[in-house]
């Protein structure tokens, strides 16, 4: 494997950074804390270079706090972060579309958006022709969002 993303470093540092000793165990130690852009270019834990998109992990027993890039959290912890992260690019290129569905819940686990916004996200996400109140409201989520964003991550 030669794409840059070097598994066995990944395993590596995260065991050397959970309580478990095995793979299986360490990896249920891990949560996902939340995502941010970095300023100038990062490094993943698996010594993958350039990240941009950063996701934060943390260890539940150990409380430890890194950051690895979408490709890897994908693999430790199956999570899209990269569905997110294109979430935020659509709506920061035109503020009138929406996010998808991970994003929604995302956000909205984070406290960022409401309840009642949540449920507006679910009726009209897929919507093109929303009424005018409807798309103020979009517009007012989705500045919530980058909002969140801009201050380096929901945490
Ligand atoms: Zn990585």
């Amino acid at each position: 494997m030669s794409d840059g993303y070097n598994f066995q470093q990944l395993k590596a540092e995260i065991l050397s950074r959970s309580r478990a000793i095995d793979w299986e165990t360490a990896k249920s130690e891990w949560y996902l804390v939340g995502i941010s852009e970095a300023e100038t270019p990062e490094t993943c834990l698996c010594s993958h270079f350039p990240i941009i998109e950063l996701c934060t992990i943390a260890n539940r027993l150990t409380n430890i706090h890194v950051d690895v890039g979408n490709v890897c959290v994908k693999r430790f912890l199956g999570f899209r972060s990269d569905l997110i992260f294109a979430s935020i690019k659509r709506i920061r290129a035109d503020i009138t579309k929406s996010v998808g569905a991970d994003a929604t819940v995302l956000f909205h686990e984070r406290g960022i958006i409401n309840a009642w916004e949540y449920g507006f996200q679910q009726s009209t996400m897929k919507k093109r022709n929303l009424t005018a109140k409807q798309l103020e409201t979009r517009v007012t989520i989705n500045r919530k969002i980058l909002a969140s964003i801009k201050r380096r991550g929901i945490q």
